[in-house]
């Protein structure tokens, strides 16, 4: 506020922006601590954001593991920890991906999902079921909720598969195509350091009460920090949006040695794990490969990564995110056919994906194949419904195609709900030129108005230390 006790603009565009979502939802009781909050979005708009958000970060991560067991185990274990929380009655529901980064993660209504990456990483049950606690500690604590407006929750769930088409087709017009996001770029949250210690805390708690050792806890968060030493680049995407620190590790320990002390008897379930995740670790070396492929991405190293995806391909020839993100090196590389081969593949393997088809549109988009370029479009949008970015690449594909009054529709629903990118820009243009849109007729020439000042952009707080 300024010295006259008036807010400035920004600060009032700040607080109408949170008046009016107070308005929509208020204060709610928190779950878990029993005092009031203030929730930006309610429970029936966390599930709504949820169901929207959840299959587009899924299939970014390559989708559920094609392990029918393999999936039921980790909703079992995911779900007789959700029924001890104060939030029963959200539908939860945890699945295994394919990518094989480290990372574990869920939605403000409990779609959860943990990767290969960090199933290969533990040892026994109570330590999945810990993982999975703190998971479902977020969802109790409603640290979402509480923190961002749906509009927002929404856009930060959109714009990691967003960002990876745009990253992948930056320039369209030509046809040449860069390197997408491979790992799954941004999660929903930045947790802060205090919410991290709120889902640790419940964690711990559902899994005792779930009849785990309390230890399951301290393992899971030694794996990590052992892993953020050998392996950093593998957890960035996990420790960027749930932040790590040694006091979360001694919390963990002093909570066993004395809240738990009781409890020291109670199961890790270790051999069950073992043989629950067998498959997992029969794929080591192919995992491990590509892991050091990712890393080479990271690093720029595209010739390095192709090499290491070729290893895990010769030990695995069927692996989705093994052909998936081949198709993508060989898309960076700017080998087209190689490209389609690799997508192709990936398809064949695993159909009912919609990120293979994507990749797919891209090859045949980049070797000018426009009927099948648009099949691959068309065929994404309807499996996976949401992404806006689909209508300017079906306008651009039909607009090649000489499907003018198709594309048009396409450019014009993209327009809907983007106007201020390139792509928009490319959209208006084309509307224009056929008459869909009238050219801006020249303004009369008066006496200019004073332009107001425009409205500065709310900067997006960051909540990670
Ligand atoms: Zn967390």
């Amino acid at each position: 506020m300024n010295k006259h006790g008036l807010l400035s603009r920004r600060e009032f565009v700040i607080a109408g922006g949170v008046t009016a979502a107070t308005v929509l939802s208020g204060c709610a009781t928190n779950p878990v601590t029993g005092q009031s909050q203030l929730m930006l979005v309610s429970e029936q708009q966390e599930v709504e954001i949820d169901q929207e958000a959840a299959p587009h970060q899924f299939s970014a991560d390559y989708g559920a593991m094609q392990n029918p067991a393999m999936n039921a185990y980790v909703d079992e274990v995911g779900k007789r920890i959700a029924v001890l929380s104060q939030r029963p009655q959200m539908p939860y529901s945890f699945r295994a991906l394919n990518a094989v980064h480290v990372n574990a993660y869920t939605f403000p209504a409990g779609s959860a999902g943990v990767t290969r990456g960090i199933l290969l990483a533990m040892e026994d049950e109570s330590e999945l079921a810990a993982l999975l606690g703190h998971e479902v500690g977020h969802v109790n604590y409603r640290h979402m909720a509480s923190r961002q407006s749906k509009a927002m929750m929404t856009q930060l769930a959109l714009l990691a598969v967003v960002g990876a088409v745009e990253a992948t087709n930056k320039k369209y017009t030509t046809l040449a195509v860069g390197l997408g996001s491979l790992g799954s770029g941004l999660l929903l949250a930045n947790y802060s350091r205090q919410d991290e210690r709120q889902a640790d805390e419940s964690g711990q708690a559902y899994l005792v009460k779930g009849g785990y050792h309390p230890d399951g806890m301290v393992h899971l968060m030694e794996r990590l920090v052992a892993l953020n030493t050998s392996k950093p680049s593998m957890l960035e995407v996990m420790f960027s949006s749930h932040p790590m620190s040694t006091e979360r590790y001694d919390t963990a320990v002093r909570r066993s040695a004395t809240d738990y002390a009781a409890f020291q008897n109670q199961k890790t379930n270790r051999e069950r794990y073992m043989d629950m995740t067998a498959s997992i670790r029969a794929q080591k070396d192919a995992i491990v490969a590509m892991q050091n492929g990712m890393n080479a991405l990271g690093e720029n190293n595209v010739g390095e990564a192709e090499r290491q995806y070729a290893s895990a391909l010769s030990l695995q020839p069927q692996d989705y995110t093994g052909l998936l993100t081949m198709a993508k090196i060989q898309l960076a590389l700017k080998r087209f056919p190689q490209a389609r081969d690799f997508a192709n593949r990936a398809r064949a393997v695993y159909p009912e994906e919609a990120q293979a088809r994507q990749v797919c549109a891209l090859s045949a988009l980049n070797l000018r194949q426009f009927d099948a370029a648009y099949a691959d479009f068309d065929a994404y949008d309807r499996m996976l419904p949401g992404n806006s970015v689909l209508a300017f690449y079906k306008g651009f594909t039909l607009e090649q195609m000489g499907r003018k009054k198709l594309a048009a529709t396409e450019f014009q629903r993209y327009l809907q709900s983007n106007s201020s990118d390139d792509q928009s820009a490319y959209a208006v243009n084309r509307l224009t030129a056929w008459g869909y849109i009238k050219p801006p007729a020249p303004t009369p020439a008066k006496t200019p108005m004073p332009t107001p000042p425009a409205a500065q952009p709310i900067k997006k707080k960051k909540n990670t230390v």
